[in-house]
């Protein structure tokens, strides 16, 4: 299905950040419905290893550049805009590439789109919230960020990104919909990305204690990576959303980090060890969507529970690990 004005089907969709852990799925999974894809991708947190497959296709270009320095984007049949770290980790140590993946890279995406007629889908996030005081988080609430605080760069660099969309469709009527994304987890995380599912994993497949920071009582809701591909295609493919608002897309299923701990051990196998450090700067207390807009809109909701995606996901770990040690 075409969504660009003169696109013909055989027109690209381009996916920035296709090379990271969520791009590199949803490049394989455009792909197996038959469509070309330009990946654009500078691989600041992205791996080669992730697009293998993609590239073996025939069907899949890479485009090997930093989206914010103004690269020549092809005529593309729809745009998923995911270009931009989305580790704690990751965008502290690169704030300012983050800011300008975020701000730069939007605009020039938004340009692309104009050129193309074409429809945007931007990952933006649950971050935008910040430490949220509406709980769970609903789509009209406007968030408690810190705006000079560590995770600045980010959250702000998202919100920028939504401001952008949002003056594009309203001064350019470009078909822009913003994805605010929960947190994800699945196969081809990088397993040095900081992130707690990542960490757990790997801790666990060491035989290392697994890292709580703070009490263990904060909360996140965790949606396995097919579920927000299939999320983020039908973003894509839906009708407009009425008011063209922001659609969260995430578990509404809520865990502590202790909880996660826990299934973890499990199904890694292990006795469960922990090891207490100091919560970060600025770590939001509880987090949880609410996805009534994405049934409404999207007729979607995630499909994969926690264990079984877990389960996936540790098998991944296990054989990338393995190949890790043995070379
Ligand atoms: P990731 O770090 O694995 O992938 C991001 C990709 O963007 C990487 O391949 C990286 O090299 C690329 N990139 C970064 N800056 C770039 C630039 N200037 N030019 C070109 N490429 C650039 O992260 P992910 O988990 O796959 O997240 C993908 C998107 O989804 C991000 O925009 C993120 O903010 C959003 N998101 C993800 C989650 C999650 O839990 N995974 C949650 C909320 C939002
Ligand atoms: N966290 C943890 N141990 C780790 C990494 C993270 O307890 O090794 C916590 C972190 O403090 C946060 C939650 O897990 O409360 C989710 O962190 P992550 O970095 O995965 O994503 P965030 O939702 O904070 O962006």
């Amino acid at each position: 299905m075409s969504h660009s004005g003169g696109a013909s089907p055989s027109t690209p969709f381009v996916v920035t950040g296709g090379a990271g852990f969520v791009g590199s799925h949803l490049v394989d999974s455009l792909l197996a419905s038959g469509h070309r894809v330009v990946v654009v991708d500078n691989f600041l947190t992205g791996r080669d290893q992730n697009l293998k497959d993609a590239l073996a296709t025939g069907r899949c270009e890479l485009l090997r550049a930093d989206l914010s320095a103004s690269p020549d984007l092809p005529l593309a049949q729809g745009i998923f805009h995911l270009a931009s770290p989305a580790s704690p980790p990751a965008y502290q140590a690169h704030p300012i590439e983050t800011l300008w993946a975020n701000a730069a890279g939007t605009r020039n995406v938004l340009e692309a789109a104009r050129r193309s007629s074409c429809r945007v889908v931007l990952a933006s996030t649950s971050e935008v919230y910040g430490d949220p005081e509406v709980h769970p988080q609903v789509e009209t609430y406007w968030g408690s960020v810190n705006p000079v605080g560590i995770r600045s760069c980010y959250d702000e660099g998202k919100r920028f990104a939504e401001a952008l969309s949002m003056a594009y469709r309203r001064v350019h009527s470009v078909d822009v919909r913003i994805a605010r994304i929960f947190n994800t987890y699945g196969p081809r995380m990088d397993p040095n990305d900081g992130r707690v599912v990542s960490n757990f994993v790997t801790q666990a497949l060491q035989g290392r204690p697994l890292t709580v920071y703070g009490t263990g009582e904060q909360t996140r809701s965790f949606c396995f990576v097919s579920d927000l591909v299939r999320g983020l295609r039908a973003f894509m493919t839906a009708d407009p959303v009425p008011d063209g608002g922001p659609v969260n897309l995430g578990n509404p299923k809520e865990s502590t980090m202790l909880e996660l701990a826990k299934v973890v051990a499990e199904i890694t196998g292990v006795r469960l060890q922990t090891e207490l450090a100091p919560t970060p700067p600025d770590d939001p207390r509880r987090r949880c969507p609410d996805i009534s807009r994405a049934r409404q809109y999207l007729g979607w909701s995630p499909e994969v529970p926690l264990r079984e995606g877990l389960t996936a996901t540790v098998a991944h770990f296990r054989a990338e690990l393995g190949r890790t040690v043995a070379a």
